[in-house]
């Protein structure tokens, strides 16, 4: 179960993670560069700058979705987290993009390996910060369904994939003093991060434009209705949607017309509990219409015609 969204402030403490490793990372590589001289360790340590940026971004974004609901955002404001992640979804599609480029380019004029030393050693030990950090965000991100925790951590492990590649590679090419091969590794490594990117970019998409909720987490609601269904009662206008750590759930429930109110409340509340018992951090509101009343059924649609303009269905 994940956690309750109340307590989501706190969730800003794994962003300060990743604003920490990207400030240890660049001062590791500015050493480094002033120690040597080395314009590679500069453009690795401009490469962390991007790092910094997604963290910060994580941050700002996740203490707006962390806000309580208010007047004029009666629905929360967790959808900030897709900005963040479609910000970070594209950074990492950029990394992928420009490590093939390079890639194709050595690949096409193979280069003899670059003195790699303490260039080497810097950018596995900046690595390792990023995956340990990288690891525990992937797991917050889990426990708290939080797609920008999540956005971070594959942006974090880009650069872990992306070290990894650079040792194999500069690894193979000694053994078997075949240049092509560095480059091969390196076009490998930005299949993945591309892989990586897409998915964080069509699940930022998928916020943005309310997609419904996964079939496992329909299946739970329909459930639901189904058992109230054997009872006579019927259900119609089903809509969900996704906004990152919430989810909205509406449906107009059907009941015999010579219910009370208070009977027909009582079922409402009964179901919105039931779905609430299924799902983490979800609202529902339902809608109470009478079954004989062919009103109610005219009310499906998203769209429905104006009340003076159109003419009646
Ligand atoms: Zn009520
Ligand atoms: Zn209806």
């Amino acid at each position: 179960m994940t956690h309750p969204l109340t307590d989501r402030s706190s969730l800003t403490r794994f962003a300060w993670l990743s604003v920490a490793a990207a400030v240890a990372t660049i001062g590791l590589k500015t050493a480094a560069y002033l120690l040597t001289g080395s314009v590679g360790l500069l453009s690795d340590a401009l490469e962390s700058g991007v790092n910094l940026v997604g963290a910060l971004m994580a941050l700002s974004m996740l203490t707006i979705a962390a806000r309580p609901a208010d007047e004029s955002h009666a629905y929360g404001h967790s959808k900030a987290e897709y900005f963040s992640s479609g910000v970070e979804g594209t950074l990492i599609l950029i990394a992928a993009g420009s490590i093939a480029f390079a890639a194709i380019k050595r690949l096409l004029t193979p280069q003899p390996l670059e003195q790699v030393g303490l260039g080497l050693a810097v950018s596995v030990a900046a690595s390792l910060i990023n995956l340990g950090v990288a690891l525990v965000l992937l797991r917050a991100a889990k426990e708290n369904d939080s797609i920008t925790l999540e956005a971070n951590a594959r942006h974090l492990m880009t650069d872990v994939w992306t070290s990894a590649g650079v040792l194999v590679g500069v690894g193979l090419v000694v053994v078997t003093g075949w240049l092509q091969l560095d480059p091969i590794v390196a076009l490998v490594v930005a299949a993945n991060i591309v892989w990586s990117g897409f998915h964080i970019v069509r699940e930022s998409v998928k916020g943005l434009m309310d997609s419904a909720l996964p079939p496992k987490e329909l299946a739970i609601i329909q459930e639901v209705l189904e058992s109230h269904q054997e009872n006579g009662i019927e259900f119609h206008a089903l809509r969900t949607r996704q906004s990152g750590a919430r989810r909205f759930v509406s449906v107009h429930v059907l009941v015999p017309g010579d219910w009370t109110v208070q009977q027909g409340h009582i079922l409402v509340e009964q179901i919105e509990n039931e779905i609430r018992a299924g799902l983490a951090n979800v609202a529902v509101f339902t809608h109470l219409e009478p079954l004989d009343d062919p009103l109610s059924w005219a009310d499906v649609s998203l769209d429905r015609p104006h009340p003076t303009t159109d003419q009646p269905a």
